[in-house]
C-alpha cells in the first residue's frame, strides 16, 4: 500500500463510521429514537416500521420538540442539548447526551425530521440523504416531532448483509420497544409493523398490567412486586414465583436508572436469590429496577449504552439479592401459612 498524505475525513464519511457503532440493526434505531422522545417529555409516542424497519421506520411523540433554527445542530455531530461540560458526564439524567444518534442515523439513510414546538407558529423539517442535508424549511405539523427513516443502510451495502429476515428484524424492534415501555409506564406507546397495530399501551399503566401484553397471563397473574431501599440504593420490580420457572432466560429484564441493560452481575444477583429455589438450567421470570446516584454508575462504557460499570459491584449484587429473596421468603411463608388454615 502506498502512502498518502494524513487527512481529515469528510463530516459524512466520519458520521458513517461513527454510524457502525451507534446503529447495528433497525432497533438501534428504534431504541435512539424513542430514548430522545422520552428525554424530550413525551406522553405518548408511537413508532411504525415496514419491512423489519427497512423500508420505513418512524416514530412520532409529542414531546418539548426542538426549534426551527436548532434543527440543523440536532443533525450534526457532537451536537446536544443534553449535557454542557464534563461535571455533567458524571451525573447524566438523560437518555442521551453524546449528541450522535441523529447525526449517525441520518448518514446511512434518508432521514427526515420534522418538529414543531408548543410556542411555534409553525414546525420546520430537514431531509438528510447519506448525511448531507437536502432540503430543509416550514412544515405545518402538531407540538412534537417526528423522525422518519427510509432506505436503511442503502449506502453501507455491508450492514445490510448482516440483517436477519424482516421479520426477525420486525421483533427486535418490537422487544426494544416493549423493554423502553416498562421502565416508561407514564408515557403511552404504540407499534405498528406492515400496517398492523402489534401493541398499543394507554399511558399510566402497572408494571404487571403492560407485562401482561407480553407475557402469558399465568405468569403474570402470580408475580411477586418488591421494592427495598439500602442506604442511597433502591431495586423495585416483579419476580417470577419458582414454579413458574422456565428452561428460557428471556424473560429476565433488568434496567438500571431506566436503561434497559445486559449486565452479568445483576443477573448473577437475581439468580442467587433464586438458588435453592429451582433446578438448574431454570430460569425465573424477573423485572428488576435498579435506581442509584448517577455518579455511582458509569453508563459511558458503550455506545449503545447497554453496558454500565458499577463503582460499588458488592453492594449492588447485596440489595438485588435481598431485594427479590426477602419477596420470595414472604411468599413461601404466605404458601405455609395458606396450607395450615
Ligand atoms: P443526544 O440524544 O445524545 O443529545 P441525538 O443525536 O440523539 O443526541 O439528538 C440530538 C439533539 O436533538 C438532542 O440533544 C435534542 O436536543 C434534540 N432531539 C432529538 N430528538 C428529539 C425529540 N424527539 N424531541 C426533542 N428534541 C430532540
Ligand atoms: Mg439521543
Amino acid at each position: 500500500m502506498t502512502r498518502s498524505k494524513i487527512h481529515v475525513l469528510p463530516a459524512a464519511l466520519r458520521n458513517q463510521i461513527a454510524a457502525g457503532e451507534v446503529v447495528e440493526r433497525p432497533s438501534s434505531v428504534v431504541k435512539e429514537l424513542v430514548e430522545n422522545s422520552i428525554d424530550a417529555g413525551s406522553s405518548q409516542v408511537d413508532v411504525t416500521v415496514e419491512r423489519g424497519g427497512q423500508g420505513l421506520l418512524a416514530v412520532r411523540d409529542n414531546g418539548f420538540g426542538i426549534s426551527s433554527d436548532e434543527l440543523n445542530l440536532a443533525v450534526t455531530r457532537h451536537a446536544t442539548s443534553k449535557i454542557s461540560d464534563v461535571e455533567d458526564l458524571s451525573a447524566i439524567t438523560s437518555f442521551g447526551f453524546r449528541g450522535e444518534a441523529l447525526p449517525s442515523i441520518a448518514s446511512v439513510s434518508r432521514f427526515k425530521m420534522g418538529s414543531c414546538t408548543a410556542d411555534a407558529q409553525e414546525g420546520w423539517f430537514i431531509n438528510v440523504e447519506g448525511g448531507e442535508v437536502v432540503d430543509e424549511g416550514p412544515t405545518v405539523m402538531p407540538a412534537g416531532t417526528s423522525v422518519e427513516v427510509k432506505d436503511l443502510f442503502y449506502n453501507v451495502p455491508a450492514r445490510l448483509k448482516f440483517l436477519k429476515t424482516e421479520s426477525t428484524e420486525a421483533r427486535r424492534c418490537n422487544q426494544v420497544l416493549f423493554k423502553i415501555s416498562l421502565a416508561n409506564l407514564e408515557t403511552g406507546f404504540s407499534f405498528i409493523s406492515n400496517g398492523r397495530e402489534q401493541f398499543r399501551l394507554p399511558p399510566n399503566q402497572t408494571l404487571p398490567d403492560r407485562l401482561a401484553v407480553f407475557w402469558p397471563r399465568n405468569i403474570c397473574e402470580s408475580l411477586l412486586t418488591f421494592s427495598h431501599e439500602a442506604g442511597e440504593m433502591k431495586v423495585s420490580g416483579c419476580a417470577g414465583i419458582p414454579s413458574l420457572a422456565q428452561g428460557r432466560g428471556d424473560r429476565i429484564l433488568m434496567f438500571v436508572n431506566g436503561r434497559p441493560v445486559q449486565d452479568k452481575l445483576l443477573l448473577s444477583a437475581i439468580r442467587g436469590a433464586y438458588k435453592g429455589r429451582l433446578i438448574s438450567r431454570e430460569y425465573p421470570q424477573a423485572v428488576i429496577f435498579l435506581e442509584l446516584p448517577p455518579d455511582l454508575v458509569d453508563v459511558n462504557v458503550h455506545p449503545a449504552k447497554m453496558e454500565v460499570r458499577f463503582q460499588d459491584e458488592r453492594s449492588i449484587y447485596s440489595i438485588i439479592h435481598n431485594g427479590i429473596s426477602q419477596a420470595l421468603s414472604r411468599y413461601e411463608l404466605g404458601v405455609v401459612e395458606g396450607l395450615d388454615t
